[in-house]
């Protein structure tokens, strides 16, 4: 089995550059690349901050930030990715821009190169299909925030090799995550699970059942949930919670995973939770206030 050494990160958001900052922290040689200058500046920026963090925790030493800083080389040129063994592709959630950016991938890269996605609810069957190596083509879906979450849920489309997806097992190993198959179905195991039970707490507010601390609380004590339910989709985004909602209701076309209508209102009233000030709970003052 050929080993991956070189990794490329397209996209330095939010998950991109957690995904380069451990990558790099594992001791792989990384790419990143994203559409400006500027995009890879804030990338570079939060990793920077991130390992400052770690090292004020004593968690690492200046010389190990140094290093992986080191080893993340930062271009808006995909010709830079032409000695990379895995580019995983961690840019926005939209269709058109992943298919245009393996468009421009595919032809820089060597024939035996590996491509992964971090699509939170796109096919990685039909991805796979739009690039030059389906077979070497597969989902890696990390947790947000990458570097403090150990999953990584490693999917298969219908063309992935059997080659491919243990070389990436292996890789994943190596960062020192924890990885799950699992298959190409709408929102894969975690968000399958998850938002269904978020979407179930709103529901459980819209009819009255219970407020939002009574509900979170329940969760909390009565589950042993470490977040209740709504703080928690505060803390996801509401447009995020709603969105995955959504890719379950038209991709499994059951009525059991249909959006609760408070969910669309606060969404569509831009009460997003905590990236807006305001969601189930008000951020604006110390701590967090429910709002119902
Ligand atoms: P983000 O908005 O923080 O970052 C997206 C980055 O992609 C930006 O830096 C943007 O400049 C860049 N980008 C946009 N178009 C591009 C292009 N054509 N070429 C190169 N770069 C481009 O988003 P995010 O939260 O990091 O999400 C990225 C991916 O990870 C999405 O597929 C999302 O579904 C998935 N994901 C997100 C989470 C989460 O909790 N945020 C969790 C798991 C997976």
């Amino acid at each position: 089995m050929a080993v991956i050494k070189h990794i490329g990160v397209i996209g330095a958001g939010q998950m991109g550059s957690g995904i380069a900052q451990v990558c790099a922290a594992a001791g792989f040689d990384l790419v990143l690349l994203d559409i400006s200058e500027e995009a890879l500046a804030k990338g570079i920026a939060v990793i920077s901050r991130n390992l400052d963090r770690a090292v004020s925790k004593g968690k690492i030493t200046e010389a190990d930030k140094a290093a992986t800083l080191g080893r993340i080389k930062t271009t808006c040129d995909y010709a830079d990715f032409r000695d990379s063994d895995l580019v995983i592709e961690a840019a926005t959630e939209d269709e058109k821009i992943k298919r245009a950016i393996f468009q421009k991938l595919c032809p820089e890269l060597r024939p035996e190169a590996l491509v992964a996605t971090n699509t939170s609810s796109l096919s990685i069957t039909r991805l796979g299909a739009s690039t030059d190596r389906p077979s070497r083509f597969m989902g890696m879906h990390f947790m947000n925030p990458v570097p403090a979450m150990q999953l990584v849920e490693l999917i298969r489309g219908i063309a992935t090799g059997e080659d491919t997806f243990a070389q990436v097992r292996e890789m994943t190993l190596t960062l020192g995550k924890k990885p799950v198959a699992a298959e190409d179905f709408p929102a894969f195991i975690v968000n399958r699970i998850l938002l269904p039970m978020i979407n179930e707490a709103v529901y459980t507010l819209y009819e009255g059942v219970g407020s939002v601390s009574s509900i979170d609380t329940a969760l909390r004590l009565g589950a042993n949930h470490p977040m209740g339910p709504l703080e928690l989709a505060d803390f996801i985004g509401l447009d995020t919670c709603l969105a995955v909602m959504q890719v379950l209701h038209d991709g499994l076309a059951d009525t059991k995973y249909r959006p609760c209508p408070l969910l669309v209102k606060y969404v569509e009233a831009g009460w997003l939770g905590r990236k807006t000030g305001r969601g189930f709970y008000d951020y604006s003052g110390e701590t967090p206030v429910p709002t119902r």
